[in-house]
């Protein structure tokens, strides 16, 4: 069976969980665990109300309500009672969370939750599936649909609305386009029809919403023909609440249009949900068999329709067969001066794929070596949102050192590998150019939440040595020099080292050979290659991420051995007699006999995203209590420096003006602007005018 962290919380009516003596006493460890952790909370949640009631807070109890789980934040987010009971007991059947949101939608229309009226069932159902996919964390189940409501078609038959707010954005796409396709199962249990638009309708949408990204923020524009696809086919109205004060010009005062103005919920549902996250949608309406999608595919790019205008800058309707993935280049749109671009898509040099977790990464985060933060000089630094290329759309990044770091050619000409923090720190002065921005660690869930093709990862250790255990061959090789690494591949027939396995498929069969040609004409000076200079077989060692040194006007290679093996050269520089054609590669595997590998099939292309969001905003010290004291208090807002705060060369020390609220007493009716009055009675808020003069 599975286990949940929260079945080892302690409840009335735990299920039992029966397993094995062993594992019981470390259940029973767990169990003890956690409810210390509870006795705990318990007894600072005692302490914080006791300080809240002297009403010295604005707020006399502690507000956060404690919830021990997913179904019970839902429950009080919501407001329903029972949700919480009845959505661990669908957790604990093993459904999944999408379709509980259909299991609760439907049970609430059907009266298991109370009596409804049609509009309030809808309304009800749409919420609690937001708020279950929003984990019940963010206020967009509340304020992220204003209201929902049942319209008529021209023919007379009903049809369902719901009007976004601007709050939905807190929601995300997946929430966002969840809500949808709630309202569409939701309004078939009621008998309610489809949205049918009018031609005028669908024009407001084509002019509403890239008005909206010219006046707000907007991760992703569809093109006229994916607005007017959505419209169209959506069988319920995506409305909402006017948000912007700008005005449409074009399509005004439409029947069943209620404002002029923009609505910003319902462009921010169509284009950052259901546009950007069709490929989501799509996926949620297979597994859940609703009918009426198979629009979608025309968004998702399988059908006639595909849209890759981002990548060409124009639209162009193509079929497609094979399923290989390009480059995107949807994350440089909007980039903005001052953050910086580090790779256009897939281009060689950009950050190589590598999958994988390290222990401080997770979810949304990718991980980057720290040489590469410093030897970009800083730009990026623990946290900073970093935009991808893929699979998402941002992470934030954080160090980890045991991914490869970036290889730089220094002023002097030599080409290095920076792996550690320390060396980058020494290097970054003497840096010419970044040849290659070194590995970048994404973890397989973030593909899976983007529903996005797992891409080949690069050619690594860990990776290596699964297929070495498979030969028989045991033992630690994470370090070897490149003698043991050639002998390993022809003693057990296994591909070569990943250390040693330099980036073939960057470069084309005519560099190639050009490289056999220079290096076959080098010499052997002791343990060194060393070659004559040469631009082109200098830059082509570079795209290779061959390290070598320049001295005395030539190229100085140490470890060399195994690229002359990969170049079909012997260890005295004789060609070795074998002809070869196809990619360079295949021409590399031909020529040497070894099983070489592609390094790094994937590039990632990368640019910063809002730096400011990495930075912690505090005062300095960080105080316990704010008093408005304007800047009285200086940029600390010291109650001390505001006693001796004269605002000009007349007004008295120590007195300022400052707003506060005022109270009055329920009790004696002294005003005051405490919470609490001296006589120890509660004080109600007054509202005042100052033009009439009156107090209520
Ligand atoms: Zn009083
Ligand atoms: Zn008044």
């Amino acid at each position: 069976m599975q286990l949940k962290l929260t079945d080892f919380i302690k409840s009335e009516e735990k299920n039992d969980i029966s397993v094995g003596d062993g594992i019981q006493a470390l259940l029973n460890e767990i169990f003890d665990y956690h409810e210390k952790i509870l006795k705990e909370i318990e007894r600072a949640y005692d302490l914080a109300r006791r300080a809240r009631s002297k009403c010295l807070d604005p707020h006399p109890d502690v507000e956060i309500l404690v919830a021990r789980n997913l179904s019970e934040r839902v429950e009080k987010l919501v407001g329903m009672e029972g949700l919480a009971k009845r959505i661990s007991e669908l957790e604990y059947e093993g459904l999944e969370r999408e379709e509980i949101c259909f299991k609760i939608a439907e049970e609430i229309v059907e009266g298991k939750f109370g009596e409804f009226g049609r509009e309030e069932a809808l309304d009800k159902a749409i919420r609690v599936a937001v708020a279950i996919q929003t984990e019940g964390v963010v206020s967009a189940p509340i304020e992220g649909i204003a209201k929902v409501k049942i319209d008529k078609n021209e023919d007379g038959t009903e049809f369902l609305k719901i009007y976004y707010a601007g709050p939905i954005r807190s929601a995300g796409g997946t929430a966002q386009v969840i809500s949808v396709l709630i309202g569409d199962f939701v309004r078939r249990k009621l008998g309610l029809d489809r949205y049918k638009p009018t031609k005028e309708e669908i024009l407001r949408y084509c002019e509403e919403i890239p008005l909206y990204k010219k006046v707000s923020n907007l991760q992703y524009l569809p093109s006229d023909e994916e607005i007017r696809l959505i419209v169209e086919n959506c069988p319920i109205c995506i409305d909402g609440e006017p948000t912007e004060e700008i005005e449409v010009s074009g399509y005004r005062d439409l029947k069943r249009v209620e404002t002029n103005r923009v609505r910003g919920g319902m462009c921010l549902v169509i284009a950052e949900g259901i546009a950007l996250k069709a490929p989501k949608l799509k996926k949620m309406v297979e597994k859940l068999k609703i009918d009426g999608w198979d629009w979608l595919d025309r968004l998702t790019g399988k059908g006639v329709e595909e849209v890759v205008k981002f990548t060409d800058g124009d639209y162009k309707p193509k079929v497609e067969e094979d399923e290989s993935v390009k480059p995107a280049d949807k994350y440089l749109l909007d980039v903005v001066a001052g953050r910086p671009v580090f790779s256009h898509p897939s281009m060689k040099g950009g950050f190589r794929l590598r999958y994988g977790r390290a222990r401080n990464s997770g979810f949304a985060t990718v991980g980057i070596n720290p040489a590469t933060m410093v030897i970009l000089n800083g730009f990026i630094a623990i946290g900073t949102q970093l935009k991808v290329e893929r699979p998402g759309k941002a992470g934030g990044v954080v160090p980890v050192t045991t991914i490869e770091g970036p290889t730089v050619r220094l002023k002097n000409g030599d080409l290095v590998r920076v792996n550690d923090y320390k060396t980058a720190l020494t290097l970054k002065d003497e840096v010419d150019e970044i040849i290659d921005l070194g590995e970048i660690l994404i973890n397989y869930g973030d593909f899976l939440e983007n529903n996005h093709p797992l891409m080949p990862s690069s050619f690594c250790y860990e990776w290596w040595i699964q297929e070495c255990r498979k030969k028989g061959l045991n033992g630690d090789f994470r370090r070897i020099d490149a003698e043991t690494a050639l002998n390993l591949c022809d003693e057990y027939n296994i591909p070569l080292h990943p250390d040693y396995t330099y980036l073939w498929h960057d470069i084309d069969p005519e560099d190639y050979f050009y490289l056999r040609e220079f290096v076959s004409n080098g010499k052997i000076d002791g343990k060194m290659l060393v070659l004559n200079y040469d631009d082109r077989a200098k830059r082509i060692l570079e795209d290779l991420l061959v390290e070598h040194k320049v001295r005395d006007g030539k190229i100085v290679i140490e470890r060399w051995k195994v690229l002359v093996r990969c170049l079909g050269l012997t260890f005295d520089l004789r060609k070795v007699n074998i002809e070869a054609d196809g990619d360079t590669l295949s021409i590399v595997r031909k020529l040497s006999g070894l099983d070489v590998r592609a390094k790094a099939p994937t590039r990632i292309g990368a640019r910063m995203g809002r730096p400011e969001k990495s930075k912690e905003r505090r005062m300095s010290p960080p105080p316990h209590i704010l008093f408005p004291l304007s800047l009285a208090g200086g940029k600390q807002r010291n109650i001390k420096e505001a006693i001796n705060y004269t605002s000009s060369y007349n007004s008295v020390k120590g007195e300022i003006e400052v707003e506060v609220a005022l109270r009055r007493c329920k009790d004696c009716g002294k005003e005051s602007f405490w919470l609490r009055c001296d006589c120890g009675g509660v004080t109600e808020q007054l509202f005042y005018c100052p033009r009439c003069k009156v107090k209520s």
